[in-house]
């Protein structure tokens, strides 16, 4: 298939163009009309295969679609968690260049480098937020992020997220998002406890495997 036979709206076919790319890969090709089409998604994929387009386009399509209920200051609509401040700032990069012809903001969250400027870039209107599990819990408990207007949660190589001891933080503030929203994950490996997790977070869930 081609990106524009995946329904690709004009300023993300744009955009692709733009950094090269012809054709989706095989897990894009999966998972693009599953999440497009609301969906929750299961996706088995290593790192390398176009895993982070996979999300991040249908995801920029869908909140360009449907503008939101009420102004975000602080308040995402889409949720990416991701085991590393690497990899946050790595999907956050493709966000920003898949989405240059939007008008969808985003931002990291990451421990490891001051409170401050997090809170200050919350206090505008955020679409789409990167973010590490703990730091990202940081700014819920202390309610300079506002979790209730998530519509779709993705998480990111959630085995590693699992080795890293991260699970509990990932419990609590999935706890805090709406219970009427688009899940989808991602992962390598799957151990007894990435079923556990998959089981508890998805319902009926697309299946893609590269
Ligand atoms: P990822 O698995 O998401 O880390 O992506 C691996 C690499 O493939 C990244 O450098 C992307 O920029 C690149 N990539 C993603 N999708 C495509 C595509 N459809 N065609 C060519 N390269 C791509």
């Amino acid at each position: 298939p081609t990106f524009a036979g995946l329904n690709l709206a004009e300023p993300l076919l744009r955009a692709l163009s733009a950094a090269g790319y012809t054709h989706p890969t095989p897990i894009q090709a999966g998972a693009i009309p599953e999440v497009l089409a609301g969906r929750d998604l299961l996706a088995a994929a290593q790192t390398g295969t176009g895993k982070t387009a996979g999300f991040t386009l249908p995801i920029l399509q869908k909140l360009a679609e449907n503008p939101p209920a009420r102004a975000g200051n602080g308040r995402p609509r889409a949720l990416v968690l991701t085991p590393t401040r690497e990899l946050a700032s790595q999907v956050h990069d493709s966000v920003k260049t898949y989405g240059q012809h939007l008008e969808q903001r985003s931002m990291t969250i990451f421990g490891g480098v001051g409170m401050n400027p997090q809170i200050r870039a919350l206090r505008s209107r955020m679409d789409v937020v990167v973010a590490t599990p703990g730091r990202l819990l940081d700014h819920a408990n202390q309610k300079t992020i506002d979790l209730s207007g998530v519509e779709i949660l993705v998480l990111d190589e959630a085995d590693r997220m699992l080795d890293m001891g991260f699970i509990r933080d990932i419990r609590k503030l999935i706890a805090m998002l709406p219970k009427k929203r688009q899940n989808l994950m991602f992962s390598a490996t799957f151990s007894n406890d990435i079923r556990k997790l998959a089981d508890g977070l998805l319902t009926d869930p697309a299946c893609v495997e590269v």
